[in-house]
């Protein structure tokens, strides 16, 4: 079978397509089937070299710019990836594996509004005027420079969008690198900025591993870093960045609770669990992998969980029917089966799934554990797969001292019918990303992102643009200079 997925070539710099046959070869697998269907090359030293000098040439002209012109890039942008929304979502449904009925809806669509939001506000970008009695000081909000984005490979588009459409809007430019798992998303969103008029050089894809990342990070033209991934890649990249005291954002992982309340609606809260643990497979960084339920509540919530994974439709990707993915690789994959081994190993009660499919792809069945305790591995690491494990409590004091005891912060859920208590616990998580009787929704219009180990920083809403721009003070005296001598 042929597919449409090779890309005209492997990085996107300065307005076009280049292609350097010397990098290592990365091969671009189908997790539904296995299959190789694609192929890119690792950015070599002169490719890294082309698109950090195309970034830096570009940043000047694209910086002056006014904010409403800047902005109309960015929305026109918005427009075309709404018009190909189909286009772009088959091709992330190849890149990543997940359901074409997830992609259609969720990816580009998210990266067009991402794209829209900050060109609309690029204009409205300004500083303030502060009177000193006669005297008086402006700021002035400048972009950063250069600012590097290195993606994770769950969301290709959206990241590719969500780290470029604020660092663009604000007058910055950027180098993109995708995750090797997941390199053909970002290069299209390069070809669409480009399209809608953004200059060449303002925004730049390149590919590779972790290396080419740590060479991005660590060059003297960068000035900002933005990172999704895991905790110890940010940990690493956190370092390399403070070497050049450079802006960092850092989107990682996680292993949030959701804590379901015994006078909570039982259909909601099992509704919460499956976005919160299955969307995508299990591979989303905010999901609610530890759902602590209240005693009283706890053999209904199980049955109804198990009724409702019985409608999961596990197949092939691109149908629209299919509501559950294969796993994004056969690594991704033997990660989840090791945890379930353990799972069963330490004591877990499995009770559904979690049985890798006999058939072509990285498929596995979604997986739920009763009867988890805190100490066991499943509760404590980060899996990112289709395992839930489900915790008993008994009264609200418990279960917020053991949902916080983590070195994890990026999100927390609490499913409960009483008003005062909900915000209660909402305030006491520690957490940068809380729901109330829902989860796992992302509007652009809102912060995201973590606190503690989970990350620095935010993305999205009017909170990411403090951290693509700066402040600029001028100070200006309207009469004579005192100086003592
Ligand atoms: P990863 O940490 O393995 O890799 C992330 C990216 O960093 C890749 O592009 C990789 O090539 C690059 N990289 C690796 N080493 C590097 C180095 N030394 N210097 C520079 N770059 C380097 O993560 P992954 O497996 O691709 O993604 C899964 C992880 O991402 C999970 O932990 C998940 O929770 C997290 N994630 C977080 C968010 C969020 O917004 N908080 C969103 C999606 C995924």
């Amino acid at each position: 079978m042929t597919y449409p997925t090779q890309p005209k070539a492997s990085h996107f710099i300065n307005g076009k397509y280049v292609e350097d046959t010397d990098g290592a070869v990365i091969d671009v697998i189908y997790p539904a089937s296995g299959e190789k269907i694609a192929q890119v090359h690792s950015a070599t030293p002169a490719v890294i070299e082309f698109a950090l000098s195309s970034a830096r040439q570009a940043q000047g002209a694209w910086a002056a710019m006014t904010g409403t012109e800047r902005g109309r890039v960015l929305r026109r942008a918005a427009d075309i990836m709404r018009e190909r929304n189909h286009d772009l979502s088959v091709l992330e449904t190849y890149d990543t594996g997940k359901p074409y009925q997830e992609t259609s809806v969720v990816d580009a669509t998210s990266g067009a509004d991402a794209l829209e939001y900050f060109g609309g506000m690029a204009a409205t970008l300004t500083g303030e005027h502060i009177q000193l009695g006669e005297d008086w000081v402006y700021t002035r909000r400048e972009p950063l420079g250069v600012c590097v984005g290195i993606g994770a490979w769950n969301y290709p588009t959206q990241i590719a969008s969500w780290k470029g459409a604020p660092a663009l809007a604000c007058g910055n430019t950027m180098v993109f690198k995708p995750s090797e798992t997941t390199p053909l998303c970002a290069l299209k969103v390069a070809e669409i900025l480009h399209e809608a008029g953004a200059p060449a050089g303002v925004y730049n894809v390149i590919q590779g591993l972790g290396d080419v990342g740590a060479a991005l990070v660590t060059d003297d033209r960068v000035d900002k870093v933005s990172l999704t991934g895991s905790v110890p890649t940010g940990r690493k990249v956190y370092a390399a960045a403070a070497a050049g005291i450079k802006h960092v954002t850092m989107e990682l992982g996680g292993k949030s609770p959701i804590i379901v309340f015994d006078d909570a609606d039982v259909e909601n809260a099992v509704s919460g669990a499956i976005l919160g643990n299955f969307y995508s497979s299990g591979q989303v960084c905010s999901n609610g992998t530890r759902v602590f339920v209240q005693k009283g509540i706890k053999e209904a919530f199980l049955t109804r969980l198990a009724e409702r994974l019985k409608d999961a439709v596990i197949g092939d990707p691109q149908d629209p029917a299919t509501s559950f993915g294969p796993m994004v690789s056969e690594r991704q994959l033997g990660i989840v089966e090791g945890y379930i081994a353990k799972g069963k190993e330490e004591g877990a009660r499995l009770v559904y799934g979690g049985a890798r499919l006999a058939q072509d792809g990285f498929y596995i069945e979604p997986c739920v554990f009763a009867d988890v305790t805190d100490d066991m591995t499943i509760a404590r690491e980060e899996i990112f797969g289709p395992v839930m494990a489900v915790l008993d409590f008994d009264d609200e004091d418990e279960v917020m001292a053991r949902a916080n005891a983590t070195e994890f912060g990026l999100a927390a859920g609490v499913f409960t019918r009483d008003l005062t208590r909900a915000h209660r616990v909402a305030a006491g998580f520690q957490a940068g990303t809380c729901y109330i009787n829902t989860y796992n929704d992302a509007p652009v219009e809102a912060p995201f992102g973590g606190s503690k180990q989970s990350g620095v920083g935010r993305e999205n809403s009017k909170a990411a643009i403090a951290h693509y721009s700066q402040l600029k003070s001028v100070y200006v005296r309207m009469g004579d200079v005192e100086a003592p001598f």
